[in-house]
């Protein structure tokens, strides 16, 4: 049985040639960065060096502007608390999207506890957050705004030039995380304006245990880990060489390759999307039809619980997401009750049915071959589960009687 990868937005495969570029940073050049007195640590120093100009020449930023991080989550709790506490004296108001990742909306949660206000914009049934709302929402005291570049879940991509704009207008601190589309569509912060930008290597063929903090330069931000000097303070600690010297050979390739996989991508994705709209009925795409991550299809199936679909799929070799899988257990709840994810409820989908939704997510391994493999079971498990579902045979007695 094929085994089809379609979950390239909770992780990526290493590259290969990644891999290679990390492999003597193991065993061979094991030096420290901080110890560069002696060829150990030069050799170390020198390799992270060239990844931060890597890193930052995928974002058209420049190289002192890259803090490197243990991943997304660690960068955007030092984006969110440590731009909130720099700026305290400004004010104490943070303006943020209702479907910002759980390591945005969960680090303003010790900021509330010390008097911070937080204002969550609601965003549109595609998933949107209107620039207007965040003219509006902006204040004097306003310290931070942080709005995502792309959102896992549904694709959508968000308007953050223009958020940027109206950020940069008002004097305020625009922060966006961009795990999701970093390495995928470009981003340049000249253009977009943003002062901070969140960025993970496993989500673009990198290592896990890696990511990395744009901070604009003159931004000052409150270092959340508190020891030695290194990334220019911003984060103490011994840096995690061989993942660093990965994600700067990730961010090479992706710069160089990201048109040609950028176009594949979205060929692949419109024949997955043309294909399930062919062949399942009662279906809802989710997130926006055209400004999205390229290979990414979600939608959920009336009447088809959506861990139910993942189980099915993996039985038959498919490994997909759903929106509810990393929304269970939600706001510490011991018991592991799964309720509707919020960014599903956030673009309105009534919550009952909120469990349904399906995430594919193709990468630049991915084929046709496996998009016909997909199409090719997806609608036999469906039928199976409606065929195990009280609501979906309520239904169908319902149109046996001329009724919806
Ligand atoms: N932001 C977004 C948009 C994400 O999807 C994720 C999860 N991949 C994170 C942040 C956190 O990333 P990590 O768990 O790799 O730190």
């Amino acid at each position: 049985m094929a085994r089809i990868f379609f979950d390239h937005i909770s992780t990526t495969p290493l590259d290969s040639r990644v891999f290679e570029a990390m492999k003597p940073y193991f065993l061979e050049l094991y030096g420290n960065p901080s110890s560069h007195i002696h060829d150990q640590g030069q050799a170390a120093l020198k390799a992270v060096d060239a990844a931060r100009s890597e890193v930052a020449s995928l974002l058209d930023a420049s190289p002192d502007e890259i803090v490197f991080t243990s991943g997304a989550t660690e960068a955007n709790n030092l984006a969110v608390k440590g731009a909130a506490e720099a700026n305290g004296k400004k004010g104490r108001h943070i303006v943020v999207s209702d479907v910002e990742h759980f390591s945005v909306q969960n680090a303003l949660i010790p900021l509330r506890n010390r008097g911070y206000e937080v204002t969550t914009l609601k965003v549109d049934s595609d998933g949107r957050v209107d620039p207007g709302d965040v003219r509006r929402a902006i204040r004097p005291d306003t310290a931070l705004v942080s709005v995502m570049h792309a959102n896992s879940e549904i694709g959508t991509i968000e308007p953050v030039a223009e958020i940027g704009r109206i950020a940069r207008e008002r004097g305020v601190l625009f922060h966006t995380d961009a795990t999701a589309s970093a390495g995928h569509i470009p981003l340049n912060v000249r253009e977009t304006g943003a002062d901070l930008v969140t960025l993970s290597a496993h989500n673009f063929y990198g290592p896990k245990g890696t990511g990395a903090l744009f901070v604009r330069e003159g931004v000052s931000l409150v270092s959340q880990v508190d020891g030695g000097f290194q990334e220019r303070g911003f984060r103490a600690g011994t840096e995690n060489v061989p993942g660093i010297v990965g994600m700067g050979a990730a961010a090479r390739i992706a710069k160089i390759e990201m048109g040609e996989r950028d176009s594949r991508l979205r060929r692949l994705g419109k024949r997955l999307w043309e294909g399930i709209a062919a062949t399942v009925e009662h279906l809802h795409f989710t997130g926006h039809p055209t400004d999205r991550l390229p290979g990414h299809v979600s939608f959920w199936v009336e009447y088809a619980e959506g861990e139910s679909l993942l189980l099915f799929l993996n039985v038959h070799g498919v490994m997909a997401a759903s929106g509810s899988a990393c929304s269970s257990n939600l706001r510490g709840h011991d018991e592991e009750d799964l309720v509707a994810s919020p960014v599903l409820r956030a673009i309105g989908v009534p919550s009952d049915i909120c469990t349904g939704s399906i995430t594919f997510s193709m990468g630049k391994g991915s084929t046709e071959a496996e998009v016909d493999e997909v199409l090719s079971v997806l609608p036999g498990i469906v039928k199976r589960l409606w065929e195990m579902s009280p609501t979906y045979l309520d239904y169908q007695k319902r149109k046996a009687r001329g009724g919806r």
